[in-house]
């Protein structure tokens, strides 16, 4: 009997939750919400029944009366828990005081700034081995964090996929659980449509999942991920693109940079290099050479070799 009454009553009603959730009904979540705000809530209760993050989620439900409540019950919690445990990490403390601080304070809203885009590791392991609760960022969602269970294709590789593209199109994100399972079940669905030989995952299918996943995970590309999980872009649209197709405004920028900045280095790399016989030049086969290296893109895909030729002033590049 390792569970509390509180908690499993929690836990039901999370469950009750989820199923209401799937049927839409929003007046059923309404009142579920409404019993959920008169719990008193510590940071284990929150941790155990991952009720925080679930709660959070539903800020951004499409009715509103339904992500006003999820709001004020995770102000709420907030409050709760902060007053309880001077640090938010803290992972024992229990509590059973009643919370009227309405007017505090810390921002778990959601939205990560445009630095935790870039660099979401920056606070790296401190939040890692920290307890869930409400005041926590969510930056990486998976189906199992979620609470989500997919729906199996009785097949595993194809349900490893639909968990990964999950795990992808919820990076950083506030979309609902729902629209994220099914925005990742119906891309994999098409892709294995596609790509599947007897009926079975082939070599293509699980490259091309690669490749969205890498993709859609990209934090130098979040208008991707939007524009899939908002459905700007159609699944079946997406699922046509190129890697090209999918490198973003952002990403595009970036390469630019990298390469205007590669130009800048390249002179004075150059003049540094020693010689080095170990390249042909093409155009005048003479052995006579400077190279040297370079990362052109991410920091994941290998080296670009630059040579030049001393004898006659050709320059090429090979990765
Ligand atoms: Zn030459």
């Amino acid at each position: 009997m390792g569970s509390t009454n509180v908690e499993q009553d929690m836990l039901d009603l999370k469950k009750s939750l989820q199923d209401a959730q799937t049927k839409g009904n929003a007046s059923q979540i309404i009142s579920l919400l409404k019993q959920l705000s008169k719990f008193t809530v510590t940071p284990a209760l929150l941790r155990k029944t991952e009720m925080g993050l679930f709660v959070n989620k539903m800020k951004t439900h499409e009715n509103s009366e339904v992500s006003r409540m999820a709001k004020d019950i995770v102000k709420s919690w907030k409050a709760q828990v902060m007053k309880d445990t001077p640090s938010s990490t803290a992972s024992t403390a229990s509590t059973k005081s009643e919370s009227t601080t309405s007017s505090s304070k810390p921002k778990v809203d959601t939205k990560p700034s445009p630095a935790q885009i870039q660099n979401p590791s920056r606070e790296g392991s401190s939040t890692a081995s920290s307890p869930r609760t409400p005041t926590d960022t969510p930056r990486s969602r998976t189906v199992r964090t979620d609470g989500m269970r997919i729906k199996t294709t009785g097949d595993d590789v194809r349900d490893k996929c639909i968990e990964m593209l999950y795990e992808a199109l919820g990076f950083n994100s506030n979309a609902e659980s729902e629209r994220l399972l099914s925005k990742a079940t119906s891309i994999e669905a098409t892709v294995f449509k596609k790509l599947s030989v007897d009926n079975k995952p082939s070599k293509d299918y699980k490259s091309k999942i690669r490749t969205f996943f890498m993709n859609l995970k990209d934090k130098n590309n979040p208008k991707l991920r939007e524009a899939v999980v908002d459905g700007d872009v159609a699944v079946e649209d997406f699922c046509e693109y190129t890697t090209q197709d999918m490198a973003s405004a952002e990403a595009k920028a970036r390469d630019r940079a990298i390469e205007i900045e590669n130009m800048k280095n390249a002179k004075g790399a150059e003049e540094q290099q020693a010689e080095t016989d170990m390249f042909k030049c093409g155009k005048c086969k003479g052995r006579k050479t400077r190279y040297y290296q370079m990362q052109t893109r991410s920091a994941d895909e290998p080296m670009t070799t630059f040579v030049t030729c001393i004898n006659c002033g050709n320059r090429w590049k090979f990765s």
